[in-house]
């Protein structure tokens, strides 16, 4: 289908981004990669008046570190994490799970700000930010805050973001030594969104785990921090008495839609499948 009519901006500085948004109000959308927006906007069901396209914005690009945390800006691609060397070094969690998105071509348009500002709850990179306890610098014509990846989605498509509002950034604590992280998905097909899957984050001292963040995706209208499920593992070595019990207490807090990747209850096991096989890698690696 063609998408309905629009006018076209291309900024040069993110001040200029952020008045544009400003002035035109609720019917203004940032434009990153396209690769949601275009096709909801095809579908009818996004119709922008004015797109507000961020490429022309060089300080939207780019990873660094900084302050103990590493800070990628929104318009980096999926296909620059992959070939990241600092993330490589650092993240690797984060070229884990860029390589599990669609397929090359999307990623190499497909940006990390516009996967997590999206609000999709299939849309992988927020549970990892949020297993990660990302932050993002939203900015606006008052100013810039940022906000925990853990409280910003807040419904399917709904986030904690203000109208006139976009996201310059995000910021990722750089993790403690004796970690380890990992993300598992479960999906039809190359290039299909998540049927569920899961992302860990825990550190490991003498053979037991000492911190856990656990996250899911596409189990509900948001990505889910399954914190009991985490607390269960803390002091474990990760028995299977343990494991069964916060494969359970993640299990609980789910609630997908039966569609066409499979029933609620079929999506529900697979998140908790997915958990098991993430806490299994990351386990392993933490002790690497
Ligand atoms: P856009 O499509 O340009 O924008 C998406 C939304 O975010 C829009 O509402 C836009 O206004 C807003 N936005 C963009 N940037 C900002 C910003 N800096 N601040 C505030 N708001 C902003 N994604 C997955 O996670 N997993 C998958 O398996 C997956 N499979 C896909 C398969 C196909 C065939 C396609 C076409 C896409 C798939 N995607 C998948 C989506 C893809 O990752 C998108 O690129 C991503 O969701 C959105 O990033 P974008 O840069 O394309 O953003």
């Amino acid at each position: 289908m063609i998408p309905g009519s629009f006018e076209y901006y291309r900024p040069a500085s993110l001040s200029e981004a952020v008045g544009l948004l400003a002035r035109l109000g609720e019917e203004a959308r940032p434009l990153a990669g396209g690769h949601s927006l275009i096709p909801m906007m095809k579908l009818r069901m996004a119709t922008p008046e004015h797109l507000v396209d961020l490429h022309g914005i060089a300080d939207l690009k780019g990873i660094r570190q900084e302050n103990g945390q590493v800070v990628i800006g929104a318009m980096t691609t999926q296909a620059e994490l992959i070939a990241s060397d600092l993330l490589a070094t650092h993240l690797p969690l984060l070229r884990e799970t860029a390589l599990l998105i669609a397929d090359p071509q999307v990623r190499y348009l497909g940006t990390l700000g516009g996967n997590v500002a999206n609000g999709d709850p299939g849309n992988d990179m927020p549970a990892v930010m949020m297993a990660l306890d990302a932050s993002y610098q939203a900015v606006g014509v008052g100013g810039a805050r940022d906000i925990p990846a853990r409280s910003f989605y807040q419904g399917a498509y709904f986030t904690a973001l203000e109208p006139g509002e976009m996201i310059a950034s995000i910021s990722i604590p750089q993790p403690q030594a004796g970690n380890g992280a990992a993300y598992e998905k479960l999906k039809r097909k190359i290039g299909d969104y998540a049927t569920a899957a899961a992302a860990v984050v825990l550190t490991r001292s003498e053979g037991r785990i000492t911190s856990c963040a656990i996250a899911l995706t596409n189990v509900a209208d948001t990505p889910l921090l399954a914190e009991e499920a985490a607390q269960i593992l803390i002091g474990s070595a990760l028995d299977a008495e343990s494991v069964a019990k916060a494969v359970a207490a993640a299990e609980t807090i789910t609630n997908p839609a039966t569609d066409g990747r499979g029933t609620a209850a079929y999506r529900t096991k697979m998140a908790g499948i997915m958990l098991r096989r993430a806490l299994a890698r990351a386990f392993e690696r933490a002790a690497a």
